[in-house]
């Protein structure tokens, strides 16, 4: 007859590859629903629909720099031997009605960037190019037509589509929009999720005297804010099932909430005891270091991103699964832009199969990427996150990079 397993045994589950876990992940995930906001509250948001664009940009031909508007034709005899010599017939300031009257033979316009070009002109000749004599210019080369002047729909062609769906809504785009008169958009709504950090020795609870400051609050806090989401602190739990229940309800609103500690296989791990006793659960572990004790689930249809307390584990748990979810969340196209390739400078080992994530420094190298250093081993914690300039990801695939290899590469700022 066999004894019965220990409780901890029996609670042993495998821990799956990040791409199984990133997959259930996504599929988990649902889009928010589109709705029109004003043009100024949508940074950060991703647009619902194509914008095609209602008129060209520049709306009328103007010039491109401080000069004089001349005839090409007229200025393809010029050399420093004979240079050409044009009268100025007058001056045009940017915001000026346009040059209507007819312009002599032999004449130039004084023209500021952004003045309108007159319609007889077809080039402008740069201030610094020109000499100046009185009521004359004179010029020592030729001009070619359309030299820098900036022609209707040079930028954007009424008709033509100006952004498109699934872009987020930058800073570059909000100046694209506004210059295409467009004032409100169709966009995802924002985000609201919300944070809760656990844990009896985390300041707030603790009534010893040992206890911990809350980094993972504000550090959650700060990485949902930089994705563009409305984040809300919930406040931190205590090790005990009841009050976390209660503090999740604080927030019946919420499309997503995140966790940090309390989900390994400890006495009092308390997010995990929840999700287990909900039956919330979806897969708990993963190949990954840090972050094995990553777990996800979904309370009702509200997915739950419960990260380790481990505040690398945390924050590198956040990079891998609920960066990318909040991106399918929110409408967008996953965000490959923060990941790119690097090249090793020193060998790096991965004994076992699990994605190993290693802060890094960068310097730009003298080949074709940037040389990621791995920060000292005597640095440890939240220093070796603070001072890196991003992530190495070795797969779980690999053993060993050598120095020279490439890898991917995760810039964290
Ligand atoms: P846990 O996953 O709850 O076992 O926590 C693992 C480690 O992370 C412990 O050393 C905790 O003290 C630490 N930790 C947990 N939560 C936080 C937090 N909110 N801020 C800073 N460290 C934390
Ligand atoms: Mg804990």
């Amino acid at each position: 007859m066999s004894a019965p397993l220990p409780a901890t045994t029996m609670n042993r589950v495998e821990p799956i590859s990040v791409e199984e876990a990133l997959a259930i992940v996504l599929d988990a995930v649902g889009t928010t629903e589109v709705v029109e906001v004003p043009l100024h509250d949508s940074t950060g948001l991703t647009l619902a629909a194509d914008i095609i664009a209602p008129g060209s940009l520049p709306t009328f031909r103007n010039s491109a720099m401080d000069g004089f508007a001349v005839r090409s034709l007229e200025t393809v005899d010029a050399s420093t031997v004979r240079p050409v010599v044009l009268r100025i017939a007058g001056t045009i300031m940017a915001g000026d009605a346009p040059w209507n009257g007819p312009l002599d033979a032999g004449s130039a316009v004084r023209v500021m960037t952004g003045a309108a070009i007159p319609g007889v002109c077809d080039a402008v000749i740069r201030l610094e190019d020109v000499e100046i004599d009185r009521d004359d210019i004179r010029l020592a080369r030729s001009i070619t037509a359309g030299e820098h002047i900036r022609e209707i729909g040079s930028d954007v062609r009424a008709g033509t589509t100006a952004l498109e769906a699934g872009a987020e809504l930058s800073w570059a785009s909000i100046a694209l929009l506004t210059s295409l008169e467009i004032s409100s958009i169709r966009v995802h709504r924002r985000l609201h999720v919300a944070v809760i950090s656990t844990g009896d020795e985390i300041q707030s609870n603790a009534a010893s005297g040992l206890s911990i400051p809350d980094s993972n609050g504000p550090m959650l806090m700060t990485m949902l804010r930089d994705c563009g989401v409305d984040a809300e602190f919930l406040g931190v739990a205590r090790d005990r099932q009841e009050t976390l229940e209660s503090i999740i309800h604080r927030a019946p609103h919420a499309d997503a909430i995140v966790t940090s500690g309390g989900v390994s296989a400890g006495d009092r791990d308390v997010v995990r005891d929840l999700l287990a006793t909900r039956n919330a659960r979806l897969f708990s572990q993963v190949r990954m270091k840090p972050g094995r004790p990553f777990t996800f689930g979904l309370l009702g249809r509200v997915p739950i991103f419960a990260l380790p307390g481990n505040p690398f584990a945390a924050a590198a748990t956040f990079l891998q699964f609920v960066q990318p979810a909040l991106d399918r969340m929110r409408g967008r196209r996953i965000n490959e832009a923060s990941r790119s390739v690097a090249q090793v400078a020193d060998r790096i080992e991965n004994p076992s199969p699990r994605r190993l994530i290693v802060p890094v420094r960068i310097d730009a190298g003298n080949g074709r990427f940037p040389v990621a250093h791995r920060i000292a081993e005597s640095v440890a914690g939240l220093a070796l996150l603070a001072r890196a300039d991003g992530l190495l990801v070795i797969p779980e695939s690999v053993r060993s990079v050598n120095a020279g290899d490439t890898c991917e590469f995760w810039s964290i700022h």
